[in-house]
């Protein structure tokens, strides 16, 4: 048998590499437009499905080119309607994503992974136990949002409406492919996606959020902030060391002047560490540089009895001190905990 050569993952090229490619193969120009929709919008996985590209293009694609996508591994259901989608990579890595239905709102917010695991081990999060195995490819990240818009429309007749990169991984440190991932979802000849419904969630690293700011002006950003002072931070957030509450809040008083996204800070509510009066002081002390929202969050177990959630009158108390600064505040009841799809639980128990 003669021995393949190594293919490349076409969905690694850069639209003009595309053009390049498609003239060295002496191409009409018009050809790349064509290869490009089939391998971004209209999602092929094989070349001859390509119909309306030569054969004998086509033959030459495929002995080149290999289209990785993302197959759907497992579909998980939760009774208040959420779902996992458990996907397998072409090299056998699994991944998750979520699909977060509010019917009454209209609203449909799709939470997505960027990497394989995650290198950060945030001591309250399931994924930060397993370490990082792999980045995600742009492709991986995009066919999230392809394969879930579509399970989103057959299922509730609807296209998803939000996009949150809050699944498995720190979207910032595999930051070249999240911004490209966010630009191909939100380009016109890609799905065309406001950049508006877009959040990045981050354990925050302050030279990244520069960045985003920079490059990325238009999407949302929450900070998972978690402490309000960086004594507590640093036992929760290895991450806090290199990036601490100063350094994340002058890159945000940054991102703010910059960006027309709006920020969040996550906050989970963990019982007897970081929920009373005095945490809450100290929070609020954090929301005067820059507008911002809090989200306060109900902490879901992941199995090491760490930590617990605080009882709900701590939290009301928590959120009536913030509100009672004039701060905006939400207090979020998990969704999909009964299938291990709420935030900090997707770690591939298998
Ligand atoms: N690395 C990014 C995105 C992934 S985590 C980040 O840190 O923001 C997505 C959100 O889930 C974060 O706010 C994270 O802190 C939160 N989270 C992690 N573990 C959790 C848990 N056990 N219960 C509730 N929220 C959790």
């Amino acid at each position: 048998m003669p021995v393949m050569a190594e293919r490349t993952n076409i969905r690694l090229l850069s639209r003009q590499q595309i053009r390049d490619l498609v003239e060295e193969m002496g191409q009409p120009r018009f050809r790349a437009g064509q290869l490009y929709q089939w391998i971004w919008q209209r999602g092929a996985a094989h070349f001859e499905e390509m119909t309306n590209l030569p054969k004998s293009l086509r033959t030459q694609l495929a002995q080149r080119f290999v289209i990785p996508r993302i197959r759907l591994d497992k579909l998980t259901r939760s009774v208040d309607g959420t779902f996992k989608l458990r996907f397998r990579l072409h090299d056998d890595h699994l991944i998750e994503s979520v699909l977060i239905p509010v019917a009454k709102d209209n609203r449909y917010t799709l939470c997505v992974s960027t990497q394989v695991g995650c290198s950060l081990h945030c001591t309250f999060c399931a994924t930060g136990k397993m370490g990082l195995r792999r980045q995600l490819t742009v492709g991986e990240i995009v066919d999230q949002y392809v394969l879930v818009n579509r399970l989103c429309q057959e299922h509730y007749g609807h296209p998803v409406t939000n996009i949150v990169y809050m699944g498995m991984g720190e979207p910032l440190l595999n930051y070249k492919n999240t911004i490209e991932s966010i630009a191909r979802i939100a380009s016109p000849d890609g799905y065309h996606f406001s950049p508006r419904r877009i959040t990045i969630s981050t354990a925050g690293i302050a030279k990244q959020i520069r960045r985003l700011a920079d490059d990325s002006p238009r999407v949302n950003l929450a900070l998972s902030l978690h402490a309000a002072d960086d004594f507590k931070r640093n036992e929760i957030m290895a991450i806090n060391a290199s990036n601490n509450l100063d350094a994340l809040m002058a890159a945000l008083e940054y991102f703010a002047g910059k960006s027309k996204g709006h920020i969040t800070f996550e906050y989970i509510m963990l019982k007897d560490f970081n929920d009373t009066l005095e945490d809450a002081t100290r929070l609020a002390a954090l929301c005067r540089r820059f507008p911002v929202k809090v989200n306060l969050i109900e902490y879901n177990p992941t199995g090491d009895g760490l930590f617990e959630k605080s009882a709900e009158s701590r939290v009301n108390a928590f959120a009536a001190a913030l509100a009672a600064k004039r701060i905006t505040v939400t207090v979020r009841r998990s969704r999909g905990r009964d299938i291990d799809a709420a935030c900090g639980q997707l770690a591939n128990k298998r």
